[in-house]
């Protein structure tokens, strides 16, 4: 059994959480519980759960120890004080809305996102919501955008794909002194590079379906409360979730209001599969972060090439904000080639980078962000987003640094 006073290191803690708590048979993970209903011997039980006077499950839509097993990985790697997991990532910052906002609220969101976010925060403001998009790059920007109704701000650490870095700590001692919730989306970073509680963050989005789980077999999201926010502050909270101490009153509307009221339930094969994935991510950023920066490096040194985005080059602009917040940079960059150099033909060479859309895969993944996920919005935004028609996002995996640094290399070659 892991001492739960010691200090452990990261990869430790995650191997060990589930032991933290008994689990059944001895076994080392926590089993995948299928059971979509939970049976009690005395009914007084039944209500008690029902009630919230007593700890237990009720029904799959709400809970699954499978899931609870992961949402309490979640929290230690956060540092947090509670976690609810969604079906995907989209689901969690739908359920954001869903569970938090109401007609007439305000919400100040960075500009430089990944491109469901945006078109989800498009398609809340024709159901009366406003929403305002800063450069997020400058607190200033912020400021400067909030009103009285404005309820949250949103950002992520390292923005997808262009690698813009949110003003992180200058964001969060505003939303503080505002009485703002803050939620920052931490998928780029992930929880080993970096902790936004360490920036005053109110909630934090991790995308497992990237590098936490990272081999690209689950979809799946966990949306973690830091402990950080004072929820007498937030006005949408409605009575019944009063109930509670008010560190418990945002979690509690969003499973009720967003998990139990719309349904965008985790799976229990799922949280399995992102639960076993959690385990290598550390070690898998370590390489893929490495990698990634060599490949930047040598792109950035390469005529054929006419821009590198990577927040671990020093020629980017926040590289040094960056180098003072996260571990790494992370494993994802873009790039823009010579205008001599078509881009689909330059994907069609590489033989390791594979032309697909997910990210923190444990396999390298290339995309031309103008032609697919950022299509849709158009060139007017695109160009407002700083997305280059030839620019091409790099997800890059685990394989030898060196083959990937050969083969994109090799495909500038033949160009
Ligand atoms: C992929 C992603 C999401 C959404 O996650 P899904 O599981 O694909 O719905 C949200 N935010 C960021 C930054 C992402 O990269």
């Amino acid at each position: 059994m892991p001492n739960d006073k010691k200090q452990y290191g990261f990869t430790t803690t995650t191997l060990h959480s589930d032991r933290s708590k008994p689990i059944e048979h001895g076994s080392l993970h926590k089993p995948i519980h299928t059971s979509v209903t939970f049976g009690y011997d005395d009914a007084r039980d039944l209500a008690a759960v029902f009630q919230g006077r007593q700890q237990g499950y009720r029904y799959g839509r709400q809970g699954n120890p499978t899931v609870s097993a992961l949402e309490d990985k979640i929290t230690r790697m956060e540092d947090g004080h509670a976690t609810i997991c969604f079906a995907t990532g989209m689901a969690a910052i739908g359920a954001v809305v869903q569970a938090l906002l109401r007609e007439g609220d305000h919400v100040v969101s960075s500009a430089f996102l990944f491109g469901n976010t945006n078109s989800l925060w498009q398609t809340v403001a024709g159901q009366g919501i406003d929403v305002a998009f800063v450069d997020a790059t400058d607190v200033a920007n912020v400021e400067a955008a909030l009103t009285p109704a404005t309820r949250i701000v949103f950002v992520e650490t390292i923005a997808n794909p262009r690698t813009q870095v949110a003003d992180l700590a200058r964001i969060g001692a505003l939303c503080q002194a505002r009485g703002i919730l803050y939620i920052v989306d931490n998928t780029m970073t992930s929880p080993y590079l970096f902790r936004p509680k360490a920036v005053g963050a109110s909630l934090v989005v991790n995308a497992l379906t990237k590098s936490i789980g990272g081999h690209g077999n689950a979809l799946g999201v966990s949306l973690t409360d830091t402990g950080l926010y004072d929820w007498t502050r937030y006005p949408n909270i409605f009575d019944n979730y009063k109930k509670a101490v008010p560190a418990q009153w945002g979690m509690a509307q969003v499973r009720a209001k967003a998990l139990r009221d719309f349904g965008a339930t985790l799976g229990p094969e799922a949280a399995h599969h992102l639960a076993v994935g959690s385990e290598t991510m550390a070690l898998r950023l370590e390489r893929e972060c490495a990698s990634a920066l060599a490949l930047a490096q040598m792109l950035e040194a390469d005529p054929r090439v006419a821009a590198v985005h990577y927040p671990g080059l020093a020629s980017h602009p926040q590289h040094a904000l960056a180098s003072t917040l996260f571990r790494a940079c992370g494993s994802l960059f873009s790039f823009e080639l010579d205008a001599a150099v078509d881009c689909f033909d330059y994907l069609n060479r590489l033989q390791l980078g594979v032309s697909a859309s997910n990210l923190g895969d444990t396999r390298t993944l290339v995309i031309p962000v103008a032609h697919t996920i950022f299509y849709e919005m158009g060139a007017q935004r695109r160009a407002s987003m700083g997305i280059a028609e030839s620019l091409i996002r790099v997800s890059v995996g685990i394989e030898d640094t060196q083959d990937l640094l050969d083969d994109f290399r090799q495909a500038l070659d033949a160009a």
